[in-house]
């Protein structure tokens, strides 16, 4: 199936993606069977041990040291039947939604999962909202039907109400906990029964002829075969048919029941999202719509990961390919410093091991290693000027002062924050009275990760202390009012690292005095990154 018949096919099998959950649901369990089905195996463990550390801040922190493991499972391609998936690893850390919906941006698709005991939970909901501020077509998986779980149409409702979609069932649970014996594909009437002995056991897969075949009495029990046939026959009365443009719409999510610790229901899911889509998608520039099926090379950075060796001070940006054969070599140009670029070591993220990219097509994520050149936001393209928009930065919700304990380090602070900054981990302002730096951030452990960083990076010990502003807008605008603006309000006023002049405040008076008296200013919480 194929919503865009012209894509080239290499392009066409790619299915880029991210999974969204809340914590313990099962992401990173299903995620390494993910990789199991798609070949590569010795990946799991790198996943698990990601996964774990994630769950204390100790941890997290050593996670971030090393960083060897967080970069490797940033992205993961894998291939499974005649597809190529590309997993983009959503951060892990409700505080960091910023990346998270930058993350976002990357990837064409989302898969849901929830957990079938709880439904769904605060993260759960906070992600899927940013996925639907772009429309993002999401498949469900609820996990742990091994578990005593709620009752199915109390789930499917709970989804519709809580997130305002329609949910159209693609299998159908059979047994609950302990009874749970497996699933009825809806989609392609066959019956999915669960090897509860091996656990990495693909399920047993029997073709049907409907609800009413022999077949099923031979291996379900009178009593769930009859509540089967009952349950199937009111979910198609009351529940919306699978309707491919709805989902692709993001109005409509196929819901598939299974476990992924028994890989059970996995195999099915990958089907989902490998038959039903979506393709590579398009993006949006400032001059124009960017095509997948376009002839040329293009693609932009969404992510950006430095200190990968804190020996080298060199990062790796993620690069999602929007069009084009990618081949290693080549030269792009960096649209933002108008300047080509050799990209001669590339890395896919394939299998166990980063890997050197000979190719890749659009679709795809690529890592570029480079010393600072590459920013959250840049486009690279065969030559044409293009400015890819929607990856903004939005204004920080907590501000604090930061100082260096040893004073004599304070230049070699501003080039570690800068970093940080450009990095995309936290907003640097730099006050344009007095000295220091201002730090924003979403969530409050970011200042607590930050301080941890700088000092293991860079060596630099510093103190985070409360500041005297707690909101900050930038300043957007052209001309002579900016400049008034500027220049009456010295003291609330610093740039962010491009330079870009921030007004800062605590007070929301502020904001609307400087709104009324400078009608051809916009202050803004967000700034687009091109
Ligand atoms: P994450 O926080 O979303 O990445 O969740 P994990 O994949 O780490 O899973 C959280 C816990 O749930 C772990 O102890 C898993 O072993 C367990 N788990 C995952 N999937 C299943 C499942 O299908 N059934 C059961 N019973 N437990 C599961």
């Amino acid at each position: 199936m194929s919503n865009r018949p012209e894509l080239p096919p290499e392009i066409a099998r790619r299915r880029t993606f991210a999974i969204i959950s809340h914590p313990d649901a099962g992401k990173t369990t299903l995620t390494e069977k993910f990789l199991l089905f798609g070949g590569a195996i010795q990946m799991a463990g790198q996943v698990r041990a990601k996964g774990e550390a994630r769950r204390t801040r100790s941890d997290f922190m050593q996670m971030e040291k090393d960083r060897g493991i967080s970069v490797s499972a940033s992205a993961m391609s894998f291939d499974y039947k005649t597809f190529r998936y590309n997993l983009v690893d959503t951060p892990g850390h409700s505080d960091f939604s910023e990346d998270t919906y930058r993350t976002l941006t990357a990837v064409d698709a989302a898969i849901m999962v929830i957990d079938g005991a709880k439904g769904v939970e605060s993260q759960t909901q906070k992600l899927f909202e940013v996925c639907r501020l772009r429309d993002l077509p999401i498949l469900t998986f609820c996990n742990k039907m091994d578990r005593e779980s709620r009752d199915v149409f109390e789930i499917i409702d709970e989804i519709q109400e809580n997130l305002a979609i329609d949910v159209s069932p693609a299998s159908w649970p059979i047994g609950i906990g302990r009874d749970f014996l497996g699933a009825y594909d809806m989609l392609n009437d066959r019956l999915e029964l669960m090897d509860r002995a091996d656990r990495n056991k693909v399920a047993e897969s029997i073709k049907l002829e409907g609800l009413d075949d022999p077949k099923l009495e031979e291996h379900i029990p009178e009593d769930l075969l009859a509540k089967l046939r009952e349950e199937v026959e009111m979910a198609r009365e009351l529940l919306p048919a699978f309707d491919r443009q709805s989902f692709l719409e993001g109005h409509m999510t196929p819901i598939w029941f299974g476990s992924a610790i028994n890989s059970f229901g996995v195999k099915e899911l990958m089907d989902g999202i490998g038959n039903y889509g979506p393709e590579p998608q398009p993006a949006n520039a400032a001059e124009r719509q960017i095509a997948p099926d376009e002839k040329k090379v293009q693609g932009f950075v969404f992510k950006v990961q430095a200190n990968m060796d804190p020996k080298h001070r060199d990062r790796v940006a993620f690069v999602r390919l929007i069009s084009g054969h990618f081949e290693r070599g080549m030269k792009l140009m960096h649209v933002r410093s108008k300047k080509p670029m050799a990209i001669s070591s590339p890395v896919l993220f394939l299998a166990a091991d980063r890997e050197l990219a000979d190719e890749a097509w659009g679709g795809d994520i690529i890592g570029i290693p480079n010393h600072g050149q590459l920013r959250i936001g840049d486009a690279l393209t065969e030559g044409e000027m293009l400015h890819i928009t929607g990856i903004p930065s939005f204004a920080p919700e907590l501000l604090q002062a930061v100082r260096a304990t040893d004073p004599m380090k304070g230049k070699h602070l501003e080039k570690a924050l800068m970093q940080f900054a450009e990095e995309g981990a936290a907003k640097v302002f730099k006050p344009m009275i007095g000295s220091g730096f201002i730090v924003g951030v979403v969530g409050a452990l970011q200042f607590e990760v930050l301080a941890s960083r700088i000092e293991l990076e860079y060596g630099i010990p510093v103190r985070f202390e409360p500041s005297q502003f707690t909101s900050a807008r930038w300043v957007l605008g052209n001309g002579d009012a900016k400049e008034k603006l500027i220049n009456a309000n010295k003291q609330h006023m610093a740039t962010d690292n491009d330079g870009d002049p921030v007004f800062l405040t605590r007070l929301q008076w502020d904001i609307d005095r400087v709104v009324r008296d400078y009608p051809e200013v916009t202050l803004s919480a967000t700034k687009e990154l091109m």
